[in-house]
């Protein structure tokens, strides 16, 4: 776009227009740095790889999920998926709301929604997770805005991993924010998200995304398939009617109308994180894990143990960029 139509803009009034639109914290992360170091190199997925022009900076906006739901603490709370869909909402609407303001300002502007991945990369298998368009979480990091923890989930110093992201890509000649070079997480000498994770899904600085989708998706598109093979496989007429009128059928029609327990889903391993200011308030509700075994807890003490003899996994070294230094494991 022409300069001459372009009013002068620094970060700060980028972010205070977003925090103005109702987001909790934004960080803006340099475009080339990110094209240069995607999480994937055999998936990059680039800011580039969305626009040719306007992906020079990724404004990264962040809303915190309530607190009241992350007190329920059950995983399969359907009153959670409903909250969460509610905030994810207006993330998305404040981040339209700024590329409308940028583009006022003489900026072309686009979202990168949490939820929108590419329908090209569908390989038939819905098994098969797929990821965002551009990793929010690797963005986010890169935005200054925190560091991914044991299990690779976002940890913000405000409010740990209780927060949903979005960003925009603008082209808008604004400073970029510096990375945390320190991990926020406390590492498997923590363990709280592997203890209280309920499909158990959770590694040494990784994470089955494949296993963890059943759990952080458990209406969503898998889950229709395999209901949907039910009902087809179902020889008796009558069983096959009533199957219609089930619950799960009820779930599915509710998360296909609203989203919620699709894109939205379990999240203790956010829950019973300590990592953030707010955890203070949630101390109460969330520090018991009703899913803690001898079996979880001799992983992690197995996980400290290699980690004091020097021995990171490669999930590790791989992400380092974005999870941080590690402080010097104690003896
Ligand atoms: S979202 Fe749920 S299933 Fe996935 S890692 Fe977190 S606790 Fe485990
Ligand atoms: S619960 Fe503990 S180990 Fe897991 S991400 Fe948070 S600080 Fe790290």
């Amino acid at each position: 776009m022409v300069g001459v139509f372009q009013t002068p803009l620094q970060a700060d009034d980028v972010k205070a227009k977003a925090r103005e639109l109702g987001c909790d914290l934004v960080g803006i992360a340099d475009g080339k740095v990110m094209d240069a170091h995607p999480p994937d190199p055999a998936d990059p997925r680039r800011p580039s790889d969305i626009s040719d022009y306007d992906a020079d900076r990724v404004i990264v906006l962040v809303k915190r999920l309530n607190a009241g739901t992350t007190r329920l603490t059950r995983w399969d709370e359907r009153h959670k998926y409903y909250n969460d869909e509610l905030t994810l909402t207006m993330l998305e609407e404040a981040s339209l709301e700024l590329v409308l303001w940028l583009e006022d300002n003489g900026y072309p502007a686009l979202i990168v929604p949490p939820t929108h991945v590419d329908p090209w990369t569908y390989t038939g298998d819905p098994d098969a997770p797929l990821g965002t368009i551009l990793s929010l979480t690797h963005a986010a990091v890169e935005a200054g805005l925190g560091t991914l923890g044991l299990n690779q989930q976002l940890l913000t110093r405000e409010f740990g991993p209780r927060v949903i992201v979005s960003a925009v890509l603008c082209s808008v000649p604004v400073e970029p924010d510096n990375r945390i070079e320190e991990a926020l997480c406390h590492g498997p000498s923590c363990g709280r998200c592997l203890m209280s994770c309920p499909g158990d899904v959770i590694g040494h600085w990784d994470r089955d995304w494949a296993a963890c989708e059943r759990y952080r998706s458990p209406h969503g598109f898998q889950a229709m398939v395999e209901h949907v093979e039910r009902i087809i496989d179902e020889p008796d007429l009558q069983a096959k009617k009533d199957m219609l009128r089930s619950k799960d059928q009820f779930y599915l029609w509710q998360s296909i109308l609203r989203g919620s327990g699709v894109v939205t889903g379990c999240r203790r391993c956010q829950d019973v994180c300590p990592v953030g200011d707010d955890y203070a308030g949630l101390r109460d509700a969330v520090d018991e894990i009703a899913e803690a075994t001898d079996d979880k807890r001799t992983r992690l003490v197995e996980m400290q143990s290699a980690e004091r003899a020097g021995d990171l996994p490669q999930s590790y070294t791989q992400a380092q960029r974005w999870i941080g230094t590690l402080p010097p494991s104690e003896e």
